[in-house]
């Protein structure tokens, strides 16, 4: 099952999106033409009447390499499409550390001294760093890229990991907190990030870990948050009933970071994630109504519905709004953050000594990344070279040297490689 397929009526207004199939009828009866390749969108050649408009929301889980995308349609319930955006914020982070590196040397090398100057900027508040404004920035992109092909009204934003008022104070919520599950869920969570996923006394790493009473229930230890403590299964068999104090007899030194850590909640700072509220700031200026749900209800409606833990899926999950989700995609859009390419005249080697110069963009009005159909190879993605015969990459990966004058393009490159998951 593919995603549904956008359509934009004849002044590009966005009306609901369609089955495959029916948009197959459509471009094979001439009654609309392809108006975009990724993500896949039709319009019509003719207004026809008053759309009737279903209402979308758009779901997003904000993840540190990949951002599940799901568009829900809110009557039905049904996913209607789908994206795994991936971010690419190791490379920014790793090329901006060599520019930097080849820009101190050649200062070294051709300016006389001038005193250190590098800590008296101000940054602004709010300022992130540029390879997580990125995560932002091209979530923001999609955001308002799939606004012009869908009719969306709503959003919904996985903004937290878990609720730290209401694990605090479970008795203020609602009633499904008062020790149900979806509490569970939030404390699982909580734990977890509090005890840096590993054995509080093993320190086991990469294993299932449990929940795990610090001092014994069978000897009057509460349920608080501040009693609880993760182990993985072994240390928790063993420690069984045993006072804490009796099981890490031979570890003194354990026991006190221990306890330490127990009464230390976790400060806010480290549930809160500066780039996801980053995002939800930026999502308020869109107009549209925002919903904000926690990691921990995300993962509660995911297991309800019984669905596998995906980007996508857990996207689909996102906030209370939730219904029984009816999933009309199994596939979801794969899109990579490629950039938009250097502006760098000479290429440097890994001394940073030039060896080339690069030419201009584009060449003979192709880029690399753009995607174009041979008259004899077929469609592929293209690789421009100044020498005159381009490369041409066809998706089984396959290389194939061709000459610009065959090609017709298919998709100009917008800054995103895309596949199908
Ligand atoms: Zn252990």
């Amino acid at each position: 099952m593919q995603n549904c397929i956008f359509v934009l009526d004849a002044n590009k207004q966005p009306l609901s999106s369609t089955h495959p199939a029916r948009a197959r009828k459509l471009l094979k009866q001439g009654k609309a033409a392809v108006f975009r390749t990724y993500p896949f969108t039709i319009i019509l050649r003719k207004t026809v009447g008053t759309p009737g408009n279903e209402p979308y929301r758009i779901k997003l889980d904000p993840g540190a390499k990949v951002t599940g995308i799901a568009l829900v349609n809110e009557r039905t319930g049904t996913v209607v499409w789908a994206a795994e955006l991936s971010h690419r914020g190791d490379i920014i982070r790793q090329k901006l550390s060599f520019r930097r590196v080849v820009r101190r040397n050649r200062r070294n090398r051709k300016t006389r001294y001038r005193p250190a100057r590098f800590n008296n900027r101000k940054r602004p508040l709010g300022w992130l760093t540029p390879s997580l404004q990125h995560r932002v920035e091209t979530t923001m992109t999609w955001v308002k890229r799939l606004r012009k092909y869908c009719p969306i009204t709503d959003i919904s934003m996985e903004l937290v990991r878990f609720d730290m008022q209401k694990l605090q104070n479970p008795e203020i919520s609602g009633v499904e907190y008062q020790q149900g599950v979806l509490f569970g869920y939030e404390l699982r969570e909580y734990l977890l990030t509090k005890w840096r996923h590993q054995c509080a006394y093993c320190g086991a790493k990469e294993v299932p870990l449990e929940i795990e009473h610090i001092h014994p229930k069978s000897k009057g230890g509460s349920d608080r948050v501040s009693n609880l403590a993760i182990a993985c299964h072994k240390c928790n068999q063993k420690k069984a009933a045993s006072a804490v104090e009796q099981f890490l007899k031979k570890r003194p030194e354990v026991l006190k970071r221990l306890l330490a850590q127990a009464k230390a909640p976790l400060k806010d700072a480290a549930a809160v994630n500066s780039t996801r509220w980053a995002l939800f700031n930026r999502l308020k200026e869109t107009g549209l109504t925002i919903e904000t749900g926690t990691g921990g209800l995300t993962k509660y409606n995911r297991t309800l519905q019984g669905l596998p833990k995906t980007h996508w899926l857990d996207a689909a999950c996102v906030g209370k709004s939730t219904p029984m989700l009816k999933i009309s995609t199994t596939q979801p859009l794969l899109i990579t953050c490629k950039g938009r390419g250097g502006r760098q005249k000479a290429a440097l080697n890994k001394y940073g000594y030039p060896i080339r110069h690069n030419p201009l963009k584009p060449i003979k009005g192709w880029q690399t990344g753009d995607i174009a159909k041979h008259k004899v190879h077929g469609i592929g993605r293209i690789t421009p070279r100044s020498r005159g015969s381009f490369v041409l990459t066809k998706p089984d990966k396959t290389q194939k040297s061709v000459k610009p004058i065959d090609l017709k393009p298919v998709f100009r490159r917008d800054g995103y490689a895309y596949k199908w998951g």
